[in-house]
């Protein structure tokens, strides 16, 4: 096996340009329409472990210029409560996305979100009208990691279409958007998950790995192809370091480029995010209210889309 040592792909130099971008169309906006846009984050409980990414969010906001505003809700708060929050958040003319922690405390149930939440401001894709314009092929608002994820290759130079992807992860949030981000994409896309047979045979045979299965060291170079590119976009934490899901060590010695952890896909998560807002924001002020009805025309794919 050789090929080696990997190119490492870091998203942070791609999300300076992509925050400059935002922070230019942010001052159009707010020339043309009279106000700053604002991403609502709403946190149930003050102490949960999310709360560090939720932060990171609003900074983000802070450096654009679009207006960032934390919602918590006391520790016992109930579904009624978030549910009135939520209504409340999408009423307002200058609230353009609103981003609930997850996971809920056990006794909120994710309906109450999607009940309440407008998908006009469901910028990071939570919504099933989102995630079904996803799977048909439409532009509705995408999870930010799995887009963060494709944008960093794609933004990397690194060609997708006619390529074998493998992802492993099939969550609704990452796992799932990304294998149809590749497919539209134009990759050959394999799904693998915890009742994978053969999972190393899979990822040996693929040219993109993208893995989010949040099992630290699961992808060694043992079983990557020489020159492969691997997306890492798994967060653990092990002796209280932050680490991914690759074993970042062997599998540079092997392939052709490394999304590492932390540096690579992370970065790049928030300020997509943020052009989800400024997406949502014009949309709203431009009176397409609805994210889905608007955009019930295919989204050009690599290739025929087909
Ligand atoms: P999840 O637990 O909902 O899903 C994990 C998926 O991985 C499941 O579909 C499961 O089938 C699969 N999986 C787990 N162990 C596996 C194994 N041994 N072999 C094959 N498949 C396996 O997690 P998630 O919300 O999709 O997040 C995945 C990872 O991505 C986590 O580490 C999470 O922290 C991270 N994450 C990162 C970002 C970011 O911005 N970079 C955002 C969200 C999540």
């Amino acid at each position: 096996m050789t090929e080696g040592p990997a190119r490492l792909l870091r998203g942070g130099e791609i999300a300076a340009e992509v925050r400059s971008g935002v922070a230019a169309d942010v001052a159009a906006f707010r020339a043309e329409h009279g106000y700053v846009p604002e991403l609502a984050v709403v946190i149930v409980g003050r102490d949960a472990p999310s709360t560090v990414y939720l932060h990171k969010i609003l900074d983000g906001c802070r450096l654009v210029g679009i207006g960032g505003r934390l919602v918590e809700l006391p520790e016992d708060a109930d579904a009624e409560r978030l549910d009135a929050e939520l209504r409340a958040l999408c009423r307002e003319r200058t609230v353009a996305g609103v981003i609930v922690q997850q996971p809920l405390p056990a006794r909120i149930p994710l309906r109450t979100v999607i009940d309440a939440l407008d998908p006009a401001r469901d910028i990071d894709g939570i919504h099933p009208l989102n995630a079904g314009l996803l799977a048909l092929g439409y532009e509705g608002f995408l999870p930010a990691t799995a887009h963060a994820a494709v944008q960093l290759l794609l933004r990397s130079g690194i060609a997708v279409r006619g390529k074998r992807a493998v992802v492993i992860g099939r969550s609704n949030v990452v796992g799932k958007p990304a294998a149809l981000l590749l497919l539209r994409e134009g990759a050959t896309v394999t799904i693998c998950h915890t009742g994978t047979a053969d999972l190393a045979a899979e990822v040996r045979r693929a040219e993109i790995v993208v893995v989010a299965a949040g099992h630290p060291g699961l992808v060694t170079g043992a079983m990557v192809a020489p020159g492969a590119v691997i997306v890492d976009v798994g967060i653990n934490v092990v002796d209280g370091r932050i680490v991914g899901d690759v074993d970042a060590e062997g599998v540079v010695a092997v392939a052709g480029a490394l999304a590492p952890v932390p540096g690579g896909v992370g970065p790049l998560t928030n300020a997509i995010l943020l052009t989800h807002l400024m997406r949502a924001a014009r949309n709203l002020a431009e009176g397409r209210r609805d994210a889905g009805t608007a955009s019930l025309h295919p989204v050009p794919a690599a290739g025929a889309g087909r």
